[in-house]
């Protein structure tokens, strides 16, 4: 279960999210949609300790990610190592990928795995084999991601990710940066990711039959706060807000 609780990211001057609370269930699918400069990709990035959290708590099955409320009351930051322990339960894939260029296909899947989770190799191996099986790209471990299509790398990304085995799984725009013909097969992937596991997921995502497939739940984001939440039935076909029906009909 994710809490996200009085929850303030500023970048200097810029209050980027302002006493933002939610929860998400452990298990539950849901997607982030609103405006660009919203605050999704933020949310996300201050899941995955990326960015620094300006105010407030996120928790994470009920222990706290970077900040916690200390005996006499006051806001402390946890110590690094700390830090590292709970996000390590927590996977991100990026719109631009973001592969080592320098390591072949299975030494990125394998490289956390074994420095983070102190697996042996020839395990780590074995398991990012049978990722790469699973995303359709299994006889591809030995070449070097620049060698593969946007949408393949992007699928090495998502093995990646699993190889860390995850509680949560964060996928920002995953498919925003590929060549349209590309899209399914990333998303056949996070499609099967979602109907084979419990892997809790938040995604933000310009897809939104995707979005309407595989999440339990859609928060529709504006100027950093929550306007409007359903069921993504109900959001996609009868939005209440104003603002969030005028930003569908733009993206639909
Ligand atoms: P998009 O759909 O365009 O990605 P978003 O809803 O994900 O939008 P964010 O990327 O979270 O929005 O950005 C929210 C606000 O935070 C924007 O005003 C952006 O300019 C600002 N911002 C994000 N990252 C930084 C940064 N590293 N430094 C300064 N400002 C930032």
């Amino acid at each position: 279960r994710i809490v996200f609780e009085d929850v303030e990211k500023r970048f200097g001057k810029n209050v980027v999210l302002n006493g933002l609370g939610f929860e998400v269930a452990k298990g539950e699918r849901v997607t982030l949609i609103g405006p660009s400069g919203s605050g999704k990709t933020t949310i996300l990035r201050l899941l995955m300790t990326l960015e620094e959290l300006s105010g407030g708590y996120i928790y994470v099955d009920g222990e706290p990610l970077t900040h916690k409320k200390a005996d006499n009351g006051k806001r402390t930051a946890l110590r690094p190592k700390e830090v590292a322990l709970i996000r390590r339960r927590i996977g991100m894939v990026f719109q631009q990928f973001n592969l080592f260029p320098n390591m072949s296909v299975i030494e990125n899947i394998i490289e956390a795995p074994v420095h983070v989770l102190g697996q042996s190799k020839e395990e780590a191996r074995s398991k990012a084999q049978s990722l790469l099986d699973q995303v359709g790209l299994g006889d591809r471990g030995d070449e070097h991601p620049t060698r593969l299509s946007g949408g393949q790398q992007q699928r090495v990304a998502i093995a990646r990710a699993l190889a860390m085995e995850p509680e949560i799984l964060l996928l920002d725009e995953v498919t925003s940066a590929l060549d349209p013909e590309l899209v399914g097969d990333v998303l056949g992937v996070l499609r099967d990711v979602a109907n084979t596991t419990d892997i809790t997921m938040l995604l933000v995502t310009h897809e939104m039959q995707f979005a309407r497939d595989v999440s339990h739940r859609v928060m529709m984001f504006d100027e950093g706060h929550i306007i409007e939440e359903s069921a993504p039935d109900a959001m996609f076909s009868n939005p209440q807000h104003e603002r969030t029906k005028k930003f569908l009909q733009a993206i639909l």
